[in-house]
Parts: structure tokens; sequence; C-alpha cells
């Protein structure tokens, strides 16, 4: 097998053949032979996640299609960690970057099919705003919330992806997700194992395309339930900022944002991190924030909530890395 080395840098949408003659021990190569995609070592990841903090991925990989994907992965051979990633709409990627492989699936995964009066078949790497306009103008109704998640269809099936009291969970049928040992399985909506904002996806674990099923519906009300929430985010949430999403899981019985308000947070800094004044459970980079300047920070709202209110909150935006 062709391996690469993470201080090599290769595209090969150039078809180039990689020359991985490297000196010294091979600290973490990637499988190289036969694959179409684009591999990019040392990766900055900060463009690529909406609070633009955080490091490097060892490797990111790009793959041109499902075959692309499924053979690097097989040859991966699970000796590297495996990270899918979206459009970073819930992640803190921490500044000592990413280990192993980080995988971003773009515009090859990013269609959406209508395939029955009220089924669709999306793409992992879809937004939610396709997804649910897409919908909206085959009749399709019921999915008129992933109009106001900024993610895409691989982080909604994982994070159980939900708003104005509906969830992935209610419209997904199931999804075709290729394991950390290059097996392509499709897992039923109850193989998930939903609970809020959460699912048992195994870590590694990549989705590459999802079935969601709807109900009949109208496409003008649809639509005017898709601009109805549209407003009340706009409104309601930083939209235009460096942010992550809601920051904290609302415990049982309660709002997160309002437990971080009782303990005086809001606008609360932390180096180039802010508490958001507009909604108080999302965390904001004012500027130059690095990835420790937020989690620290939503740290120090833990332990301010739990001082004040006795109530521990969970973490929702996901954060990984070295630190
Ligand atoms: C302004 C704003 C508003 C938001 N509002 C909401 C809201 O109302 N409701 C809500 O639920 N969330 C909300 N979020 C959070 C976020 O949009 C969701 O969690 C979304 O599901 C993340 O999607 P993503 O594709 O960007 O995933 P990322 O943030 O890129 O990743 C999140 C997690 O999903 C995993 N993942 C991503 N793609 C895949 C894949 N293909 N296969 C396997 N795992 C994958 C990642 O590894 C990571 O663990 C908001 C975020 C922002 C910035």
């Amino acid at each position: 097998m062709t391996m690469m080395q993470p201080d090599d840098w290769i595209d090969l949408n150039r078809g180039a053949a990689p020359n991985c003659e490297v000196e010294g021990g091979i600290a973490a190569p990637v499988p190289v032979e036969g694959i179409r995609g684009r591999l990019t070592a040392k990766a900055p990841l900060a463009k690529l996640v909406w609070f633009k903090s955080g490091g490097a991925a060892d490797w990111l990989f790009e793959p041109a299609d499902l075959d692309d994907l499924k053979t690097f992965v097989e040859k991966l051979e699970g000796q590297l960690p495996l990270m899918a990633l979206g459009l970073g709409s819930n992640l803190i990627i921490r500044d000592g970057g990413v280990p192993g492989v980080v995988v971003r699936l773009g515009k090859p995964f990013a269609g959406v099919k209508v395939t029955g009066k009220t089924s669709l078949e999306c793409g992992a790497g879809a937004s939610g705003i396709l997804v649910a306009s897409t919908a909206r103008d085959a009749g399709i109704a019921g999915l008129e919330f992933l109009r106001g998640i900024p993610g895409t269809v691989g982080g909604f099936v994982r994070m159980n992806g939900g708003a104005y009291g509906r969830e992935v969970a209610d419209i997904l049928v199931d999804c075709d997700v290729l394991m950390p040992d290059g097996q392509l399985i499709t897992l039923p909506v109850s193989d998930l194992q939903y609970s809020y904002r959460h699912s048992a996806l195994p870590d590694g674990a990549v989705v590459v395309s999802a079935r969601f099923e709807g109900r009949p519906g109208n496409p003008e009300e649809i639509g005017a339930e898709m601009d109805r929430i549209a407003d009340a985010r706009e409104q309601s949430q930083p939209l235009r900022t460096k942010t992550g999403g809601s920051t904290f899981k609302n415990p049982n019985g309660c709002k997160a944002w309002q437990l971080v308000d009782d303990a005086g947070c809001r606008g609360f800094k932390l180096g180039g991190a802010q508490v958001s004044e507009k909604h108080t459970n999302f965390l904001i980079n004012t500027g130059d924030a690095t990835s420790a300047d937020i989690e620290g920070l939503g740290e120090l709202v833990r332990e301010k909530v739990y001082a004040k209110s006795g109530v521990e909150l969970q973490w929702e935006i996901q954060r990984v890395g070295r630190r």
C-alpha cells in the first residue's frame, strides 16, 4: 500500500503520483493509492467551522464520491482516528488540532432527491436549508424545522438536531453509514437510540446519506412556516457572529439560557470569547478568540451556574482535538 506522511501535501485531483519517500519513522501514514479525492496534510480547520478558531487536522480528506471514501477507509484499516466534519456549526476544534483524519463531505454528497409523495433521500453533506426547501417545493411538510439549523444532514443525524418541538428522530427513516472498518451499513432510526441531541452512532462512523419522511402539505403554508422560523431565529440568535449554536443542553424542566442569565453571565468575557448578549446560551468569538478562550469561558459559565443553582450544565457543543 502507498502511504503518505503528515509532512507531505498533495492535491490528488491533479493526478500526481505522490512521492512518499520520507526519512525516519512513520508518524501517521494515510493510504493514497487509488484515492481520487483531495487529501491535505496539516489542514487548518478554523476557516471550516463557525467559531473560526482552533488548530489543524493532521489530515483532511475530501472524498470524490462514496466509492472513494469507502476505499480510503478500508485501506486505513482503523489505524488512525476518523472524524466527520459538516459545517462545523456545533464544534469547538481545540487549538492543538485534530489527530488522524477529518473527513469533509462536500458537493458529491450534497444532493437531495424526492423519492416518493412524502419521502426524501439526502446526501449527508446537504444543508438543512436545501432539505427544507426541496421538501417545501414537493409539498412535503414536517421538515420545516431544518430551515433554522445551520448544519448538514450528517451533523443532524449524529446530533439529533432539532428545533421548535421537532427533531431528526421524528423524520428519519434510516441512514447509510460507513463504519470505521470500511463496512457500509444501513441503520434504521431505532438503531440510533436517539435522545436529546444525542445518538448512539459510534465514533468514527460517517453518515453518507439519510432518508427522511414527512407528511403531505401545501407548499405555500410550508414556505410561510419556514419564513416564520427564519424570522424568529433572526430575532433571538446571534446568527451573524462566529458561534457554535446552543452551548449547553437544556436540563430537564429548565432552559440553559435562563440558568446562565440568572448566574449573571450575560456578556461575560474570557480573552476574545464572550457570552452573547442576545442569547445567553450562545458563546461568541468576538474576533481573535482561541478555542481555549471559548472552551474556558464555557467551563467558567458551568461553574457559575452550578454555584448559583446547583445545576450541572452539560455541553451540547462537541469539543474535539488536542488542547
Ligand atoms: C446559529 C446556530 C444555530 C443553531 N441552532 C440549532 C438548533 O436550533 N438546533 C440544533 O439541534 N442545533 C443547532 N445548532 C447546532 C448545529 O447546527 C447542529 O448541531 C448541527 O446538527 C451540526 O451540523 P454540522 O453538519 O455543522 O455538524 P458539525 O458541527 O460539523 O459536527 C457536529 C458533530 O456531528 C458530527 N458529524 C458531522 N457530519 C457527520 C457525518 N456525515 N457523519 C457522522 N458524524 C458527523 C461531527 O463529527 C461532530 O461530532 C445551531 C448552530 C448555530 C451556529
